[in-house]
């Protein structure tokens, strides 16, 4: 293939490597040869069975880091994919393979990026990083989340970071994420007094005092959402009561309930009203909470404002601005205080029989990638 751009070649590369989490199956060390000689320093962070590269060129401030995972989903069953989802298949400009848009296309595309901007900027301003990993896909406690707390412990602060998940929908940049809503999760249980039911006056029934509870939980408004958030959500999920047996008042109901939650609450906002509708009540309960993940939002601001105007110029769309989706490493990383959003190529067939992305799409994500560095780390 005569016309294979830089971006394409080193996509195909990656792609051929079945590196189902938490293999990486070489593609790290492919990317720390290919950018040691533009000055990148490559340093393992590995945890576990997890392969974690941190690859960082320059000292200097604002750090900007492209983030991305070299882990994909497995394939499921062989027989239902056009074609073997590790060896690529080209056709009439489109990429099929696992991991074609989620996400090692983004990869090759910073690969490229960073290679024709340091070409035409040999000192730019404050310093790039790759923060790459192969376990995003999975139970994600070995891999950026492990690399961040390294790097907070030794005081090394990102500043702006892109992470390449496949962050579009229609067409290649429409949407941009810029944050996702928290989830908090609790479990509930509401102590009564077991008894007969021929006789109340001697019991305490939990059932009726959980009704009620529910009901205002269901009722209440927690916020309006915000520009950028839903509403803040509430829902049960699980609840359990009763013996059995028709006479029998139970002495308990156990209930589980979530919250998606916008910044318009915190956990312990949230936590403090749950609290005061139950103590409400004067009844014994006892109520444990776990929290997934905080919401964040990176706001209008320098990063966004690149990407936008990046996105605008090469792929001729204007952005939505959103913080829909699943979860992603981003969450690990926006806490820190660095400006995160997603950006990476349309995401409808990822983690789905024949993946595929558009070759076009891969070199206008590295031109965006590109125009995004000009931006921000230079003059
Ligand atoms: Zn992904």
């Amino acid at each position: 293939m005569s016309d294979t751009s830089p971006t394409l070649a080193l996509t195909l590369d990656l792609v051929a490597r079945p590196s189902v989490t938490p293999e990486d199956a070489g593609c790290q060390a492919l990317l720390a040869k290919r950018l040691a000689p533009l000055g990148f320093r490559a340093e393992w962070m590995n945890s576990g069975p997890v392969t974690n590269l941190w690859l960082r060129r320059g000292a200097a401030s604002p750090l900007f880091v492209f983030a991305g995972h070299t882990d994909v989903v497995p394939p499921g069953p062989l027989e239902a994919w056009s074609s073997p989802p590790f060896s690529p298949r080209l056709q009439e400009g489109v990429l099929f393979a696992r991991g074609a848009a989620d996400m090692k296309g983004s990869i090759a595309a910073f690969v490229t990026a960073c290679e024709r901007f340091l070409d035409a900027t040999p000192s730019p301003r404050g310093s790039i990083a790759l923060l790459i990993t192969s376990d995003e896909e999975g139970p994600s406690v070995e891999g950026t989340v492990h690399v961040v707390r390294e790097l907070q412990a030794r005081n090394e602060v990102i500043d702006l970071c892109i992470v390449g998940e496949p962050s579009s929908s229609r067409r290649l940049g429409d949407v941009v994420r810029v944050g996702r809503r928290g989830s908090l999760n609790a479990s509930l249980r509401i102590h009564g007094v077991q008894g007969h039911v021929a006789y109340p006056q001697d019991a305490l029934n939990p059932i009726h005092v959980f009704a009620r509870v529910a009901a205002a939980l269901e009722r209440e408004v927690w916020d309006d959402g915000n520009e950028f958030f839903p509403p803040t959500s509430f829902q049960f999920s699980n609840v359990h009561a009763g013996t059995g047996a028709d006479n029998v008042i139970p002495g308990h109901v156990e209930a589980r309930f979530n919250f998606r939650f916008c910044t318009e609450n915190t956990h312990a906002s949230l936590e403090a009203r749950v609290r005061e509708m139950l103590d409400a009540e004067d009844v014994r309960y006892s109520l444990d909470w776990s929290l997934s993940g905080g919401p964040f939002l990176t706001r209008p601001g320098a990063l966004v404002d690149a990407v936008s105007a990046a996105i605008e110029r090469h792929a001729g769309v204007r952005p939505e601005l959103n913080t829909g989706g699943g979860t992603s490493d981003g969450r690990f990383i926006a806490p820190t205080g660095a400006q995160v959003v997603e950006l990476g190529p349309i995401n409808a067939t990822i983690h789905k029989v024949d993946e595929h992305v558009r070759t076009a799409d891969l070199d206008v994500l590295s031109r965006i990638y590109e125009h995004v560095m000009c931006q921000l780390l230079t003059g």
